[in-house]
């Protein structure tokens, strides 16, 4: 094919539309990689001609299945499960369960494609999938967990492997969901194996995973900042969510002396105008994972705290803004807001936490903005770490593992600036630097497999 009868951005996209009906986060998360990439290949014949972004952007295989479990009053309840396997061109598959109400194919499909690229961009050699269910666990007792952790991996045990599919931990999941789901997977085919990562310690987990993902974010800010000679130092940071990413944003934010002043769940969110301390914090940790409380009880126990109802963080003025709870959590008018506040640098520890329109206003008034595939890597980068634990059979101590996180940080953030650039000026495109730093190492191993 002629580099002239290449299809264009656009036509792309039209496509893409067209392919996935219904599936708008997909679409989105497509059409933010894709404007990068389409500059990027424009005179880079053998992908057109291999169509590379038109087979990445069609998952290797989506498994849907039914999750049946009985609820503490036995009623008979059925779920949707699903487990999005993107692409393993670079290695097996890797990624996330989530358990929520608002899991479809659209949002596992967007999670498992950009995660193909987080993947890519850590180093390490891990491919990309995504998997969850639209079962709610907020309000379910211990065993209706169990339950249905159990009934899940009945169905997903055959689709997974330590030389396959890797599962780990995302919204609702968490260690004690890791747990039930290892158990059972364990107990369905009598192997001891690395298949799950972000297990207990006692069974084959890694110190700082549950840590890495929120401290990972902090670090890239940190990159951010240092390399334009500013700091963390003091600043005023605005988080949002109030689960596993978040709390360990903060608590990093706190030993590097930045300044949280707010949290948030799917309520609303606190401001504290002391800041939130290592004390404040435990009580947070214990309230959202062993009590599941709301973050509104915040400001009941803290002094000089308060609770906006169904609001999220972003008018609350600030240096820094590390949104850690979900897709589009961030629109273009939040965006204008915090650069009118002279916010000055955006961390993203959840997945597309920032619409189109909001990164574009970011990029526009040149903040330092670190998309959430490079800013969010450190989770998946233990992750990686895990399994090679777990492949020679042993464990790592905590200074190693916090070590090789902030190295495994410094290396995502490096590789987006050298693939970042900004032609005329000394600025970095954090969003380009990882589109194509994470699409060129996937986009070569598919050239050299032909065409499968
Ligand atoms: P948790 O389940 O521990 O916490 C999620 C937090 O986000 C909770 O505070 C939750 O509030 C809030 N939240 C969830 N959905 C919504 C919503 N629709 N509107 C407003 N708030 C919401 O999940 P994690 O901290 O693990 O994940 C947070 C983000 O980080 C996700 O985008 C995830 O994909 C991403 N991420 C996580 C990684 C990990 O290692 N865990 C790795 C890389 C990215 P509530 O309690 O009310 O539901």
């Amino acid at each position: 094919m002629a580099v002239s009868d290449h299809v264009g951005y656009a036509e792309f996209m039209e496509g893409v539309k067209k392919r996935n009906p219904g599936q708008p986060e997909f679409v989105q998360a497509v059409g933010e990689v894709a404007e990068d990439i389409f500059d990027y290949i424009a005179d880079k014949e053998v992908y057109h001609e291999y169509q590379i972004l038109r087979r990445l952007a069609e998952p290797d295989r989506v498994v849907s299945f039914r999750v049946c479990w009985e609820d503490d009053k036995n009623n008979i309840r059925v779920q949707r499960g699903w487990r999005v396997q993107n692409n393993n061109a670079i290695g097996p598959y890797k990624g996330g369960i989530r358990f929520h109400s608002s899991v479809n194919q659209s949002v596992l499909k967007f999670l498992a494609f950009e995660q193909t690229f987080k993947n890519s961009l850590t180093g390490l050699p891990l491919g990309g999938a995504k998997g969850g269910a639209n079962f709610n666990p907020k309000g379910k007792s211990e065993h209706e967990i169990m339950r249905f952790c159990q009934s899940f991996m009945t169905e997903l045990y055959r689709h997974v492997g330590e030389d396959t599919d890797i599962p780990a931990g995302d919204i609702g999941v968490g260690a004690r969901e890791i747990g039930y789901m290892f158990g059972q997977y364990k107990r369905i085919t009598n192997k001891f194996s690395g298949v799950l990562t972000g297990k207990g310690l006692e069974f084959g987990g890694s110190r700082v995973r549950t840590e890495a993902t929120g401290y990972g974010c902090v670090y890239f800010a940190h990159n951010m900042l240092e390399r334009v000679g500013r700091s963390l130092d003091g600043k005023i940071c605005v988080v949002s969510g109030s689960g596993n990413v978040a709390t360990h944003a903060v608590e990093k934010l706190i030993q590097l002396g930045g300044k949280a002043v707010t949290l948030s769940d799917s309520e609303g969110f606190i401001i504290d105008r002391y800041g939130i301390d290592r004390e404040k914090l435990q009580w947070v940790k214990e309230h959202k994972t062993h009590r599941r409380g709301r973050i509104s009880e915040y400001a009941k126990v803290f002094r000089g705290s308060e609770f906006h109802e169904g609001k999220r963080p972003w008018a609350v003025p600030c240096q820094i803004a590390f949104p850690c709870a979900t897709q589009n959590e961030l629109n273009g008018e939040d965006a204008q807001t915090l650069i009118g506040n002279g916010c000055e640098c955006i961390s993203e520890g959840a997945n597309m936490p920032t619409t189109l329109k909001g990164i574009k206003s970011f990029k526009e008034a040149g903040l330092l903005y670190g998309p959430g595939k490079a800013a969010n890597a450190g989770g998946v980068a233990l992750s990686g770490l895990e399994m090679s634990q777990n492949a020679a059979r042993l464990s790592w101590d905590e200074e190693q593992l916090q070590q090789k996180l902030q190295e495994l940080m410094r290396g995502i953030h490096d590789r987006c600036v050298e693939r970042g650039g900004i032609a005329g000026s000394d600025r970095i495109d954090y969003v380009r630097g990882s589109n194509i730093a994470g699409f060129v190492k996937v986009a070569d191993a598919m050239l050299a497999y032909g065409v499968v």
